[in-house]
């Protein structure tokens, strides 16, 4: 079985597709973290991630290792990651290992932007989280507090606004909902809720398949 769970930042797409993971035996993909991973990379190397030849050169060189580095969750690393995502040969470059990792096994639960349009349009499920960009700002700015980063609640709802219009603008593999997902408004949920209302909407596929 192959579960697509998509969504903007922050609106509960790890969280959930971990839970789903977990739940069902597959495996799991935190498909933004090779995006990350493309961005530490093009600057480490001091390279600008808006430049195609060097970012794609990172995508090129991205192994399974740079997934556990802990920089990927800097913020500058996130927006340096959503600037690399809108050139389309970083995506074409990534696109077969993320469809390998889907059909390994007894299959995988993904999480992004384009996995229920592009990485895995055949998904048996496909699920698209949502939220208030408020509420996903306020998640993060409690995350980092958490970690003991500074952070500042106005600067984080910023760069999410961003981050966000980065991502559905871009012409190649923009987020949107798949027509055939379940769209879920996590704004006023807990991840418990969440992931009850999903495993009833895999539930309900599943006998209808
Ligand atoms: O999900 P996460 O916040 O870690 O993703 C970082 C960035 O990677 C996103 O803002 C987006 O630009 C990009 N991304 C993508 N397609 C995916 C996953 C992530 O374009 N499937």
């Amino acid at each position: 079985m192959i579960v697509a769970v998509d969504g903007p930042a922050a609106s509960g797409k790890g969280t959930l597709a971990r839970r789903l993971a977990r739940h069902f035996g597959l495996n799991y993909l935190d498909t933004g973290s090779l995006y990350r991973a493309v961005a530490l990379r093009a600057l480490t190397a001091g390279a600008d991630p808006a430049d195609p030849a060097a970012a794609v050169a990172a995508a090129r060189q991205v192994e399974v290792g740079d997934l556990d580095d802990l920089r990927l969750r800097d913020d500058k690393v996130a927006q340096a990651a959503s600037v690399v995502a809108a050139i389309p040969g970083v995506r074409a470059a990534l696109l077969a290992f993320q469809r390998d990792f889907a059909r390994r096994g007894e299959g995988a639960v993904l999480d992004g932007r384009d996995i229920g349009t592009v990485v895995c349009p055949d998904a048996d499920a496909k699920v698209f989280l949502t939220a208030t960009v408020e509420a996903r700002a306020m998640r993060r700015f409690k995350e980092l507090q958490a970690r003991s980063a500074a952070a500042i609640y106005e600067r984080v709802l910023q760069d999410m606004k961003l981050r966000d219009a980065r991502d559905r603008e871009r012409h190649t593999a923009p987020l949107v909902r798949a027509s055939d997902a379940f769209e879920l408004d996590t704004t006023a949920l807990d991840a418990d809720a969440a992931f009850v209302a999903v495993l009833r909407f895999i539930g309900e596929r599943r006998q209808r398949r």
